[in-house]
């Protein structure tokens, strides 16, 4: 089959304004890399019929797939869909089920509908019609000969169901089908991870292998484009394989959205229980854990102990220790996962202490961290020293201690024999 491109086409003159941030080209951008369509360009256009059918002409120029968001309103400025319409030469007609759809939208929400909502249901004729269960607009696709039109609404959370519920089958149709698998690894840079794979990555055709790279994460997305999808299966596995057995030191989940994810899951799996006492990170690693659901049962006590004499007098780190090695010190940071630990009654505790900024305290420079975590097993100190300095540096040296505390949660509940609770 001939290789399709796809293009983007974000209409909004807020998009232009920068009043909103174009998170939909993003997240439209990240489904066709996982569909394995290529996309080489993507266009911002505002509320202006003559500009978006230019977009749409030179968009045909060099891609077979246009998608589009936003524009799909009520308004007499959402005029996205008209102008798809007659840029294919398609007249508008009243499509009935989405009027009825629209009119039980309002009635479900106990609102008024106006009459201008009854523009919504008017869909370019012979388009496929995505319905919105989120929203009053539907989507559309048109087709063409070799061209495709997706018509989607604006708002993100109309927008990203539709995309992966409706949009991503019909685009990943006929190619076959394309399945995917995220392997994650912490404590280790994307360069870094470049280099030791090496050709594993770079040659890779079917299956490919691609990272992407957030501070203390990176991922390596491997895709196979098969027949059947036990068959992209079969081609992924031994690939997978390799890259977790290549970097075993960092790899700690497969298909996980995040390392808290991994942390909690990792504890119910093993029956156990954390607990945190935290200085710098204010509180970020309990955040971070209590975003998964389920956090409930393995998580019961996040401290923030933010001052010298909460750590003493709430916390139960001796004043002498504090005195003699300070608060950012590996044996400060050990105390306190000792202290949460047997405080809480839970079976693995957690210290964080360091220095975020703005200025060196104690004599300890900005970005020097100690993660300490304490088990049955062992009790584990890490450093870090976070050097970059810019005016985000705060928030980075905060985000990647709590990694770092998530991390050591996981590799301690990891080492942990089963137990029975
Ligand atoms: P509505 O029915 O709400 O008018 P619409 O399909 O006409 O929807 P727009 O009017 O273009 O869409 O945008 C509605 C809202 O959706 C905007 O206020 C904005 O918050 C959000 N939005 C639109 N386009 C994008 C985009 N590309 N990325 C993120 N958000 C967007
Ligand atoms: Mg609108």
């Amino acid at each position: 089959m001939k290789e399709r491109i796809a293009e983007i086409i974000c209409v909004g003159t807020e998009l232009l304004m920068g009043e909103t941030v174009n998170t939909n080209a993003t997240e439209i951008a990240r489904e066709l890399s996982r569909l394995g369509i290529p996309l080489y360009h993507s266009v911002v256009v505002g509320d202006n019929p003559a500009r978006l059918k230019a977009a749409l002409k030179s968009a045909y120029e060099r891609a077979e797939i246009v998608l589009l968001t936003g524009g799909l309103g009520p308004t007499y400025d959402d005029l996205t869909m008209e102008t798809v319409a007659d840029f294919f030469g398609r007249k508008l007609v009243l499509h009935e089920e989405s009027l009825a759809a629209i009119r039980q939208y309002f009635e479900k929400a106990g609102r008024m509908m106006a009459p201008s909502n009854e523009k919504q249901a008017l869909l370019p004729e012979g388009g496929i019609v995505l319905p919105n269960p989120n929203g009053t607009a539907p989507g559309c696709i048109l087709e063409d000969g070799e061209r495709v039109a997706v018509v989607l609404p604006g708002p993100p959370r109309e927008m990203r169901p539709m995309l992966r519920d409706q949009v991503a089958p019909y685009l990943g149709r006929g190619n076959g089908v394309i399945r995917s698998h995220e392997l994650h690894f912490y404590g280790i840079g994307e360069s870094e991870l470049e280099y030791k794979l090496g050709d594993l990555m770079k040659n890779a055709l079917n299956p490919t292998v691609a990272p992407y790279a957030k501070p203390g994460d990176v991922m390596l997305r491997v895709t196979a484009s098969a027949g059947t999808a036990e068959e992209a299966e079969r081609q992924m596995a031994p690939v997978m394989n390799k890259l977790r057995d290549k970097l075993k030191d960092y790899y700690y989940a497969t298909d996980l959205p995040d390392l808290q994810t991994a942390v909690v899951r990792a504890l119910h799996e093993k029956g156990l229980t954390a607990a945190t006492a935290e200085s710098c990170t204010g509180g970020l690693v309990a955040e971070l854990l209590t975003e998964v659901p389920g956090a409930s049962g393995v998580f019961g006590c996040g401290m923030v102990a933010y001052q010298n004499e909460i750590k003493e007098q709430l916390l139960g780190v001796p004043g002498e220790l504090l005195k003699a090695y300070g608060a950012v010190s590996a044996e400060t940071a050990a105390r306190m996962a000792e202290a949460i630990r047997e405080k809480s009654g839970a079976d693995i505790g957690v210290g964080v202490t360091g220095n975020a900024g703005p200025a060196a305290s104690e004599g300890k420079p900005v970005g020097l961290v100690y993660v300490a975590v304490s088990s049955s097993a062992y009790t584990h100190v890490s450093r870090l020293n976070i050097r970059r300095q810019d005016e985000d540096s705060r928030a980075l040296i905060r985000r990647l201690a709590a990694l770092k505390a998530l991390n050591l949660i996981l590799r301690a509940a990891q080492a942990a024999p089963p137990t029975e609770h």
